[in-house]
């Protein structure tokens, strides 16, 4: 079979070629009796990606499905911890986890990511890695008033206080999901409730 790594739009940059591998993504999926996708959660700070993908990947864990969750914080102290906030340090990290998730799903996993992921363009990037079924789009829809109210880790009071510059929704914009496949919305539901609505559209995509 093709690989999309295969089309110019993939091409390597030392004219490298792509090289076929015995196993197929459909051996490894095979055997862990799943199909793997990527579940791209986006939204503000503090709007709630990475508690609901902590909660996500528990459920399905408990239900034997085999996942790795990528952090947006977590992925800045190692993979890409030489990359800044500037838009295009920012367009690179997306750039890498969508490359890092696609190859974990190449190895048979339901991988989610929680990333701000502001930038729509950055977005379709990565979702034009993958399979038509297999990149689901998460708004997590939460206001920018009531990020701020939360604020768990204290940055829109620094943003605020100008300590911090081309914080999202502050000073440096984000750019809603126009078609997500799923629109959740914190706002007025408990963590579990949330939870619950993207394991049930999960469900019948990650049956094999
Ligand atoms: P992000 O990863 O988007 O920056 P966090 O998950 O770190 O956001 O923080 C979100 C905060 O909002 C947490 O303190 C969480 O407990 C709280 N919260 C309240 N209701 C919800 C909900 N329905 N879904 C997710 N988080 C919620």
């Amino acid at each position: 079979m093709t690989s999309p790594y295969e089309t110019k739009q993939h091409q390597s940059a030392a004219g490298v070629v792509w090289h076929h591998t015995h196993c197929s993504a459909g051996d490894r999926a095979r055997l862990k009796q799943q199909k793997p996708l990527c579940v791209w959660l986006t939204g503000l700070s503090a709007s709630g990606k990475s508690t609901l993908a902590n909660a996500l990947e528990a459920c399905l864990l408990e239900q034997g499905r085999h996942t790795y969750l990528l952090d947006g914080d977590n992925v800045r102290h190692g993979l890409n911890k030489d990359l800044g906030m500037s838009e295009a340090d920012r367009a690179e990290n997306i750039r890498r986890v969508g490359e890092v998730a696609r190859l974990m799903t190449d190895a048979g996993l339901i991988v989610i990511t929680a990333f701000i992921s502001p930038f729509r363009a950055d977005r379709d990037q990565a979702r034009a890695l993958f399979g038509a079924q297999q990149f689901i789009e998460v708004f997590i829809d939460t206001s920018l008033a009531l990020c701020e109210e939360r604020d768990p880790k204290g940055m829109y009071k620094k943003a605020r206080a100008g300590q911090i510059s081309g914080f999202t929704g502050i000073d440096s914009p984000y750019e809603p999901p126009q078609a997500p496949e799923l629109h959740i919305d914190t706002s007025c539901k408990s963590v579990a409730q949330c939870t619950h609505e993207i394991l049930a559209f999960l469900q019948p995509r990650i049956l094999p």
